[in-house]
């Protein structure tokens, strides 16, 4: 039995801006209060899993037990499949420097890459987004979402977030960085995710 949310404050247990924005989007029919880590001063935990899964538990699990709220984590990232899946559960990594995230870097290394591999085009992968939903007692709810598309290169749209530009999803001749905000929420990984979480614990 799934369990449902009954508060009306839910703690989203990420210190990236354009997460935390696109989720209070996606959950704004549904009467929570959306608070981020970074608000609570909550450190960042170390990801250490090796999936998604295992990460996302390691960030809503931290969040609930250092404030009793109800946590919701999101690790997601982008699998190329030229690259084995790669930059996977890296995704984030790939765009660390001394001064903080590049994106511009990440895509890049991620289109070398690929050429390197002398892999034909079209660079086929998928975004990848696996929720989790855990209370203070250490009960959790888990939902993953994809979306399929490809790698294009150059980049292309200054919407979104991360590797928006480079992504042009199954369906649509515009990158996830040239669709309207309320578009990829409707259709993105994310959203995918999330029409599993609000079914099974929001409904
Ligand atoms: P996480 O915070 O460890 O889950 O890192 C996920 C990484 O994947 C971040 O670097 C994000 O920028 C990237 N990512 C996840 N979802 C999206 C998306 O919807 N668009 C662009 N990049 C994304």
């Amino acid at each position: 039995m799934t369990r449902t949310f009954e508060g009306n404050r839910l703690l989203v247990a990420t210190h990236n801006r354009g997460k935390l924005d696109e989720i209070a989007d996606l959950l704004k029919d549904y009467n929570v209060s959306v608070v981020g880590a970074a608000e609570m001063n909550l450190p960042e935990p170390d990801e250490t899993g090796t999936t998604f899964l295992e990460n996302a538990r390691i960030k809503a699990h931290a969040a609930a037990k250092a404030t009793g709220l109800p946590a919701l984590s999101d690790d997601s990232g982008l699998e190329i499949d030229a690259l084995d899946g790669a930059p996977g559960v890296h995704t984030a990594d790939w765009a660390e420097t001394e001064t903080g995230r590049d994106f511009q870097m990440a895509m890049e290394r991620a289109n070398n890459a690929i050429r390197e591999t002398g892999a034909p085009p079209p660079w086929t992968g998928r975004f990848c987004c696996t929720l989790v939903l855990a209370w203070p007692d250490g009960h959790d709810e888990v939902f993953p979402g994809t979306m399929d598309g490809q790698l294009v290169w150059p980049g292309r749209g200054d919407q979104g977030h991360g590797y928006d530009p480079v992504f042009q999803p199954d369906g649509y001749d515009l990158t996830f960085g040239e669709m309207d905000r309320w578009e990829k929420n409707r259709i993105s990984h994310r959203a995918d995710a999330f029409k599993k979480l609000v079914a099974g614990c929001f409904a």
